[in-house]
Order: C-alpha cells, then structure tokens, then sequence
C-alpha cells in the first residue's frame, strides 16, 4: 500500500504509543493491583503496580549509571517474576531493548543469540548461575552479570552452583563464578537509585525488545519488536473477542516471558491494571493448580501439553481452580478433545489462538459470536479463530495465486500487519520468508467464508503420502479422543511405495494398557483409511521443544532408520 499525501492534518495530540506509558498508567491508576510471584524458595513474593513502577524507575536509573544506551541490548535469562517484569518495562522504558532469552536453548544456541544481539549486560536467575557460568568465557562481550536476587542469595548460589535447570549442566560446574565479569546481585544494582525516574519521549517506532525464533529449522532469527507495535498487540489481544481482559481479571502466564513477550500478557495486564501472577521455575500441573486456586487466577495462557496435564489434575481433585474461567491456549494446535473436556467438565472457555515470533504472537483467536448456529459454533472450535484488527492474512497456493476462501482448499498461510515483523535483526540478506508486503508463514492453512482460518499442518510437519497431504495435527486429534491416550505425535516417515507414510507416537495414560486397534479404529471414525497411520508406537514420554512444543524435528531423527511393519496401505 502506498501512502497518500495528506490533504488536511488531523489535529490531535502526537502522543507516542510507550511501554512506560503502560507503566506510568498501571501504576497511578491501578497501584494497588496486586502482582505475586512465585520465588525461587517456593514462597510467594506479593507487590502492586505502584511498587513495580517504583523498582522499575530505580532499575532504569541503575542502567543509565552503568552507560547503558539507547538502543543497546539488555539481556536476560530468566523465569517469569515480578523481577522480570521490572525490567520488561525499566529497559524499554529508559530507551534500550529488552532482549529475553530461553534459557533451555542449547549452550551454542545460547551463545549464538547473545553473540549476535551484542549483549553487554545479562539479567539472569540464581537457578542459572551455573548455565552462565560455562557460557562466560566465550562471552567476552558481557561485561555485567547482575542475578535476579539480593547479595545473600546470590553468596548461596554462588557457594553452591547448584542449578540443573539445563540438560548440559549435568556435565560439570565449568569455570564457577570466576568467570562472569562484574557479577552483583539485582538487589545491590537498583541500591541507592531514586524511585522515580524521567522517561524520555521516545520515536513510538523505536525498537523495544528482541525474542530470537527458536531456530527449529537453521540459526535462531531475531524478532526486533518497537514499542508502537507491543502496545497496539497489547491492545488488541485485550479485546472483547479476542482474550476479554480487563481490571476484573487475575492473569497468569505461564507462558514464559522469555518466549514472545510472554504473547503480550505483561504488557495487556498494565494496560487494563489486571492482577498479574508470575509462576517462576515451576510449571507442574498440580503447582499450577495450586497457584491458580490459591491467588484466584481468573485467565491463564499457555500451550496444549501444559493445559492436558491440568485438565488431569482438575481431574483428580474434581473441580476446577475456584476462579478460572478462561485458558488462552496456543502455540501449537488445541486438540479439540481438550477444549470439549475444558468446557463440558469443569466450565472453562478456551480461547484458541495462533500466531508465531514473528506475529509479536497473536494473529488470530477462536471466539464464537454471539448467538452462532451450532455447527458454526463447531466450527469456530475446532479453528484457530479470526483475524485480530491490525492483521490480514491470505492463503496462496505454490505459485503465490490466493486460493478461494471456502473451508477447503489449502496453501501457505500468509500474514501481514501492525505487529508483523518486516525484516530479521542483523541479517543483511532480505529474509526468505518475506513475500512482498506479506510474512510466508510456513503453515498450511485453509481460509473460509466466516473468516475462520484453520491451520493443517506446518509445511514441514505435514505428512506427504502418494502426492497426497495427511494433517499431522488431524492424526493427533483423532489420536486424543481415545480415552486412554495422554499424548500423541504423528510424523511422517519415509516410505519405499509412498514417499512418507504416518506413524503415530503415543503415551498412554497411567495405570491404562490401550491397544492398537482400538486406537486405530477410534481415529477411523474421524478420517479416511488412507489416512491412518501405518503403526502405533507406545512410549513413555514425547520429547518437547524449548517452548513446551512436541518436537517432531527430534521424533523424525529417532526414527529415521524406522522400517514399516508391512507395505502401507492406500
Ligand atoms: P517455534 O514453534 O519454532 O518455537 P514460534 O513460537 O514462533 O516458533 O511458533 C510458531 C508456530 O507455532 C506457527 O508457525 C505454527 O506452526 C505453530 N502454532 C502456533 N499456534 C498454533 C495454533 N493455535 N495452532 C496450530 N499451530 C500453531
């Protein structure tokens, strides 16, 4: 779109859409709004947006004492807390970028991501000092390491480097804290610092903060968010159609903060003043029951495998937490056995949504209208949703034609809009994945005439059978509607007669024995013949990626040398 001369000037207020906006009216508005975090101890730290607003402007006044510019990157490697969030809005706000790590990523990874950003100074859990401390010596660039915690915890930690929050640490304690340059604690960091703090008027298109792509397929690409776009994504996720938040609402994320800003959920809850709940390390189900119950979590977010363990312990007590109402779930597809089960159970609405790094996340959220006939209400359900304002999306074929939006043909998902990223950070080639003024999604996806989109597969999880597409998410689906069936994967696996073939992954629930038959036949009635997977295999845990989702890059590997039972079947 080309942007037109302007024939009259509208005559409001420049007034420039700014994280510490969203602090500033969180906290003089809504001060009293509580905010708990879940401690490295287990005990529950309590605050409000007052209190937040007031470290975050000590925490700013902290940066700018130690030189830290505008623009440069601030890391931080670290669970969701109320510390965190000091500095979720303290760096964007003093006119830095706000760089989240995960730290489950492997160690190169790691190293890579804070390479590449240029990080200086690192913010990071006591839990990870050990993780920090193997990575240090190649990190010559970070020249402060300041730990989330007060001067005794961090003479704890460092006494013990006790971490395991990371599979590579189990191989030894490296170097110790000797390693990491300027090593203080954040408590000593903010000591001495006012609490107040003068935000400056930054350009709204200013970057604010950067979440590197978990790098499923190639290096990790960096998403460069500007604060213009958090607050209109913050806007818009908070919509009545969207996750309906508001002042009334207990919010946890247990999405991480290290993932895509935690979908915008920190930034939503200034914005309306909601009570904020911050689950640390511990991301169990009966620990997220428990937390639930016990602050009166009205909404909470996060991805299908954390809400399928719940749904269990919901199960085992028999009731729901006592205020929950609705589950933000997205990420990867929501089985539409665990909204049903959700709804029908224990009285919770799913709200459905998808969207990637790159979509800042949220795209899309399945929310029925008002009043709709049943089998669009069904439909709905068993979609990724409708288009938020601010975003547009088109399905094309190979060629890049758009295809009918009809329910049923399938291509690429394209997506474009005010939070969509327009380039990578630091990468000089124009990226791939741009087409035009539109984002290629790589997901297949289908459009239809209610605006609904529904995505099959990603292109690189859909299983490719004699010319034919089989939608691994389908399979799984169908998969979880046999009761005894805790989690299942489908992967496509190369097949002499037809290219790839299905074989479905399953774990079974405890104390059951499911039999393969039964699971196939439960699936045939959802789907055609050729469509079943050619062999069930039993096994006690599905590996996840860093973000919680199945990894079907990983089950692909273990089972490249897989040979079928028998000819597959058309
Ligand atoms: P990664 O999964 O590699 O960590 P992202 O978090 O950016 O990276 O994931 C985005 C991808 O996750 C999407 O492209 C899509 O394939 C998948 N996804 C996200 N939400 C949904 C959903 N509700 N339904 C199906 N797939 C989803």
């Amino acid at each position: 779109m080309t942007t037109v001369a302007t024939g009259l000037q509208g005559l409001m207020m420049d007034q420039p859409l700014l994280l510490s906006a969203l602090l500033e009216h969180a906290a003089r508005w809504h001060g009293n709004a509580p905010l708990v975090s879940r401690l490295p101890d287990a005990s529950l730290g309590r605050g409000d947006w007052s209190h937040c607003a007031r470290r975050a402007a000590r925490l700013a006044g902290a940066l700018q004492a130690v030189g830290v510019q505008p623009g440069e990157r601030v890391a931080t490697l670290a669970w969701n807390s109320t510390r965190h969030l000091e500095l979720y809005f303290a760096i964007p706000g003093m006119g830095a970028v706000l760089h989240t790590v995960n730290p489950r990523l492997f160690p190169e990874q790691l190293r890579h991501i804070l390479q590449h950003a240029g990080d200086r100074v690192v913010f990071l859990d006591p839990q990870l000092l050990g993780l920090a401390a193997r990575l240090a010596p190649s990190l010559a660039g970070v020249r402060r390491w300041v730990v989330l915690c007060d001067a005794a915890e961090l003479a704890l930690a460092a006494a013990g480097l006790a971490a395991v929050e990371h599979p590579a640490e189990a191989a030894g304690q490296g170097d110790g804290v000797a390693a990491l340059q300027g090593l203080q604690d954040y408590e000593s960091f903010l000591a001495g610092h006012p609490e107040t703090f003068a935000w400056p008027r930054l350009d709204e298109q200013a970057a604010a903060s950067l979440c590197y792509t978990s790098g499923t397929t190639g290096l990790p690409k960096g998403v460069l968010y500007s604060q213009r776009s958090i607050v209109l994504h913050a806007m818009a996720i908070s919509q009545p159609d969207a996750f309906c938040l508001s002042a009334r609402d207990t919010v946890l994320p247990v999405v991480p903060m290290f993932h895509v800003n935690a979908w915008g959920l920190p930034h939503a809850a200034a914005m309306h003043g909601a009570a904020l709940v911050l689950p640390g390390a511990r991301l169990d189900a009966d620990s997220l029951f428990a937390l639930m119950d016990g602050e009166g979590v009205t909404v909470a977010a996060g991805v299908p495998t954390v809400w399928l363990a719940v749904l269990e312990a919901m199960r085992r007590v028999g009731r729901a937490p006592r205020a929950l109402q609705r589950l933000v779930i997205g990420g990867a597809a929501c089985p539409p056995m665990l909204a049903d089960a959700l709804g029908a159970e224990f009285g919770i609405q799913v709200l459905h949504a998808w969207g990637m790094t790159e979509t800042s996340p949220v795209a899309t959220v399945a929310r029925a209208r008002h009043a709709t006939p049943a089998d669009v209400a069904a439909r709905v359900h068993e979609s990724q949703g409708r288009p938020l304002f601010g975003v547009d999306l088109e399905v094309v074929d190979g060629d890049g034609r758009a295809l009918a939006h009809d329910g049923a043909s399938q291509g690429e998902l394209l997506v474009r809009g005010a939070w969509v990223a327009s380039a990578y950070f630091g990468e000089t080639a124009q990226p791939g994945a741009l087409r035009e003024s539109w984002f290629a999604t790589g997901d297949v996806a289908q459009l239809d005439a209610e605006g609904l989109v529904r995505i099959t597969d990603r292109s690189k999880d859909v299983i490719k059978s004699g010319g034919e597409w089989i939608s691994s998410i389908e399979l799984e689906n169908a998969a979880l509607l046999h009761a005894d069936v805790q989690e299942a994967a489908a992967i496509g696996l190369a097949h002499p007669r037809w290219g790839e073939r299905p074989v479905l992954l399953v774990v079974a629930r405890p104390g059951s024995a499911p039999d393969r038959a039964d699971i196939l036949a439960c699936m045939a009635t959802r789907m055609a013949r050729w469509w079943l997977p050619d062999d069930v295999i039993f096994v006690s845990s599905l590996p996840h990626t860093a973000t919680g989702k199945l990894s079907k890059l990983t089950l692909r590997e273990q089972y490249r040398d897989y040979r079928f039972p028998e000819p597959g079947k058309s």
